[in-house]
């Protein structure tokens, strides 16, 4: 069954950065250090920041992320924390290395989803993007989290570099016991972006090529039996555009204390919140808050400044389609 997943105010969506290091330096990294900053965060200001989150949002969906969050060595903490305070679900995004034996550390019953990324089928095609060996360690974390009973999830993120491949995936997540699959759209932000021949090869790929192989994939997936969640990216002529950052409640934490409504915002001083002094202050004027209701006919306001190539007229200068917000998802169940 294919689904549209509405925004809600129903539920919160806490994603928090509790480091920014890693030990990857992927070709698409959309972690920026100017802006989000370089710290390691201290077990006391997570304990602070989540219980913010937990009065704020009870029961919110909390996603735990770095840089590579396993590389905190108080992570485990951080998650049975998380889970007395009465989070609704926790996941763990991880590249795979799987530091401090972190498996070992925190149970199925804390953690709803490890959720590991992986850009393409074969070492060929996912190394170059995310690391030499990366491909190897990725695969052999995945049927480790299984034999512990983890629930695993994994990301594709998909460019122009590795498009062409994503439909070898649904084979592989069935061969390796993936429970829920999620294709993502490269997204251009980070300091990657500065470089304009990185910007050529790590291009979103256009609107003909996405509609005519992710929805396929996706399907492919689900008749495997796993749930495929990916972005909608372009509207269909007469669908409603809607903001998330008007509509639902995603918080995007990074250990700089900045908090964003909105990931395409993550790259500019925009941000709606700031922690300081273990407290969650609105930010002044002006900020992402202001952009969310200017209403416009390509649709998502930000996109029109940071990735305008995913536009394209219909010869009268108006265009041929508009896009959707970046959190607007489609889902295809078994
Ligand atoms: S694993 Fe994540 S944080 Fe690390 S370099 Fe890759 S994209 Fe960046
Ligand atoms: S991606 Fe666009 S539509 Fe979505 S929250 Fe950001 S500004 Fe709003």
């Amino acid at each position: 069954m294919r689904r549209t997943v509405s925004f809600s105010r129903d539920s919160a969506n806490v994603f928090f950065h509790l480091l920014t290091r890693c030990n990857l330096r992927c070709r698409h990294c959309y972690i920026n250090p100017d802006q989000h900053g370089t710290e390691t965060l201290g077990i006391d200001t997570i304990d602070c920041w989540l219980e913010i989150f937990a009065r704020r949002h009870p029961a919110a969906n909390l996603i735990l992320l770095g840089g590579e969050p396993t590389l905190h060595p108080d992570l485990a903490t951080a998650v049975k924390r998380a889970v007395r305070l009465g989070y609704g679900s926790v996941t763990i995004d991880t590249n795979g290395y799987l530091f401090h034996d972190i498996l070992d550390r925190v149970t199925p019953h804390e953690v709803d989803f490890f959720s590991f990324s992986l850009d393409g089928p074969t070492p060929a095609v996912n190394d170059p993007l995310r690391g030499d060996g990366c491909f190897v360690a990725c695969t052999a974390g995945i049927p480790e989290a299984k034999a512990r009973g983890f629930s695993v999830s994994l990301i594709y993120t998909v460019s122009q570099a590795n498009v062409d491949h994503l439909h070898r995936m649904p084979a592989l997540l069935e061969k390796w016991g993936v429970d829920r699959f999620f294709i993502q759209v490269i997204g251009v932000r980070g300091q990657w972006t500065e470089d304009a021949a990185r910007r050529e090869t790590l291009a979103q790929v256009d609107r003909k090529t996405w509609l005519q192989v992710v929805p396929r994939v996706a399907e492919d997936a689900a008749r495997r039996g796993i749930p495929t969640t990916f972005p909608k990216v372009f509207l269909d002529a007469g669908e409603t555009f809607e903001c998330a950052g008007q509509v639902a409640d995603n918080y995007f934490i990074f250990p700089n204390g900045r908090v964003y409504r909105c990931p395409l915002c993550e790259d500019y001083p925009l941000h709606s919140f700031e922690i300081r002094e273990d407290r969650l202050v609105a930010t002044p004027r002006i900020n992402e808050t202001d952009l969310f209701p200017l209403t416009i006919p390509e649709g998502c306001v930000m996109n029109r400044i940071v990735q305008p190539r995913n536009l394209a007229a219909s010869g009268n200068g108006v265009p041929a389609y508009k896009i959707a917000c970046c959190m607007l998802k489609e889902e295809i169940t078994p």
